[in-house]
């Protein structure tokens, strides 16, 4: 039996972690089938408050996580395939292995959506980013293209033409999913370049970092070949809640819906991190919400103690 069973290993849990163990619960955390997180996935991390040089995303992780031990938290891998959440203590199943839990911390995250293209994931960091914030600043003075037609895409055009030198906007229709405001602001951006209808049918990296994309005309077949540095792919993430599903309260997009802070409908089971916000995703962010939802539960097992 446990006190706390926190799922995910992103920074959202990792926090939860240190927090939990501080307050002498030994937390059990479940890595999952990303473990770290995204930020195990970017290079340079400049926006994390104490980092005046920044720090890698996998070396912040890493830190975190030796912290967490340190106070006594304990790692376990595997990703979660059931949760029993009808009463306490929770069930909590990954692979062959069931844990109980008096109380669970869900920081299982988002996972950004990738085009599907051989090789894409091992260029993430070296020219291919899901994150505008996160890597828009190491392509000051450069060409990039960012995919998708959604508000995400126009925004993180809008924001990327501060720094690089030209936006190729691909989408793979002529019509878009993003608002309207939104497109006219992006047309409106004089660094922006709208490509459509064009597919990315391929990202050149020839030594293992981005040199630029083949696009091919869904309609016409015609292709097109771009000489660029950097491609943003912003086509949505998806929140990793299938197992939550009918068990905890979720938006229309699947994320879970988080009351007070990190409270949820199931007295005991509290959120944290990307798995229940779309909006900031901010690793700080992230770790603010880990913070919360373990003195949440700490505050619950002390009321619920014997
Ligand atoms: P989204 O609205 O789901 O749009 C995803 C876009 O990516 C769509 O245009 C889709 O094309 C395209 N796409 C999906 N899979 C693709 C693939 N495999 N290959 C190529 N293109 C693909 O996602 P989002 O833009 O991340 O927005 C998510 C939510 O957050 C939305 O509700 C949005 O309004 C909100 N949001 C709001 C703001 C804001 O208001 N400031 C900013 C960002 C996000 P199709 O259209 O052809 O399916």
């Amino acid at each position: 039996m446990n006190d706390v069973v926190i799922i995910g290993s992103g920074c959202a849990g990792l926090t939860a972690a240190i927090y939990a163990a501080r307050a002498n619960l030994k937390p059990i955390v479940l890595d999952g089938h990303e473990p770290g997180g995204q930020l195990s996935l970017t290079t340079h991390v400049e926006n994390f408050p104490g980092f005046p040089d920044g720090i890698m995303g996998p070396e912040l992780i890493e830190n975190m996580r030796k912290q967490a031990q340190k106070f006594g938290a304990e790692f376990k891998a595997g990703a979660v395939t059931e949760v029993d959440l009808r009463q306490r203590p929770f069930k909590i199943t990954a692979g062959k292995e069931t844990y109980e839990a008096n109380s669970l911390i869900v920081a299982a995250g988002a996972s950004a959506r990738l085009l599907g293209l051989k090789g894409e994931k091992e260029l993430i960091g070296r020219g291919l980013s899901t994150c505008a914030t996160c890597d828009g600043y190491f392509f000051r003075g450069k060409p990039i293209a960012v995919v998708g037609g959604g508000d995400s895409a126009m925004e993180e055009a809008n924001f990327l033409s501060r720094y690089a030198s030209r936006v190729y906007l691909i989408h793979r229709r002529n019509e878009f999913r993003a608002s309207k405001i939104m497109i006219d602001r992006a047309r409106a951006n004089e660094k922006v370049e709208f490509v459509t209808p064009a597919v990315v049918d391929e990202i050149f990296a020839p030594e293992g970092v981005v040199t630029g994309i083949r696009l091919r005309n869904p309609e016409t077949s015609e292709k097109r070949e771009i000489v660029l540095d950097g491609v943003f792919v912003a086509i949505g993430h998806d929140p990793n809640t299938t197992v939550f599903r009918g068990k905890l309260e979720t938006d229309e997009n699947g994320y879970l819906l988080a009351k007070h802070g990190s409270l949820t409908k199931i007295d005991g089971v509290f959120v944290a991190g990307d798995v229940q916000d779309h909006r900031y995703r901010q690793a700080v962010t992230a770790a603010g919400s880990g913070c919360m939802a373990a003195l949440d539960a700490e505050k619950f097992l002390e009321e619920h103690k014997g």
